[in-house]
């Protein structure tokens, strides 16, 4: 793997910033990409610009606001609020986005050498997104490699881990630093630890809390 060139689906959040770190240190050669579908923040696509190029990695932007014309959704549209609630999917949720986006991002692969592909999905805090979980993955993989004639491996580095695990993997890429302060993964735009209230960032901070507790318990290597 260490010679050949791999693409990370980008958002600039902590997970997929995470999951960038691991690409660098894997393949000789990553590309991002990145979706605008037209979220609520336009700081999102300004900070995953910002962090690729502080890693020196290429920074591709597509246009995904096509999605906006088949369902309306709560990252999108400013008139829906953002909420979970038990046994319901959130109304974040926009319907096979995922599997959308992966196709995308293989096309995008295709075009510029690379068979490796990596996105930051996790089952364990996938909230009931069913393109985020492992089966759904190995699924594409074949489909892609059926569809395109290829040999793309789809990596999940982050498939197991609950966010306390994100954080101690950021750790041990040596990026804990750069993905507390720079990332962005709040619903109202605000980067690092952000507004603390939305349900992403009450997610990342209780994930963060329980990593140093374990930490500083010395639990963790
Ligand atoms: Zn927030």
């Amino acid at each position: 793997m260490k010679n050949e060139k791999a693409v990370v689906v980008f958002s600039g959040g902590q997970d997929s910033t995470t999951c960038l770190f691991w690409a660098l240190k894997n393949f000789r050669e990553v590309a991002t990409v990145t979706f605008d579908y037209g979220q609520r923040h336009s700081e999102e696509i300004e900070c995953a610009r910002q962090i690729a190029d502080e890693l020196g990695v290429s920074f591709k932007v597509l246009d995904m606001k096509l999605i906006n014309q088949l369902s309306a959704n709560a990252l999108t549209r400013d008139d829906i609020e953002v909420k979970e609630v038990e046994g319901e999917l959130p109304s974040t949720f926009v319907p096979g986005r995922n599997h959308l986006f992966l196709s995308f991002a293989a096309v995008y692969a295709d075009a510029i050498g690379a068979r490796h592909l990596i996105t930051g999905v996790s089952e364990t805090d996938f909230s009931g997104y069913p393109d985020c979980r492992d089966n759904f993955i190995k699924s594409l993989n074949v489909t892609l490699n059926l569809a395109m004639d290829g040999r793309f491996v789809i990596h999940t580095p982050l498939m197991w881990l609950d966010k306390s695990e994100v954080w101690a993997l950021s750790d041990e890429l040596g990026a804990f630093d750069f993905v507390q302060n720079k990332t962005l993964t709040c619903y109202n735009g605000i980067p690092s630890t952000g507004c603390g209230e939305c349900p992403a960032c009450v997610l990342r901070n209780d994930g963060l809390a329980t990593y140093l507790s374990q930490k500083s318990a010395g639990v963790s290597e």
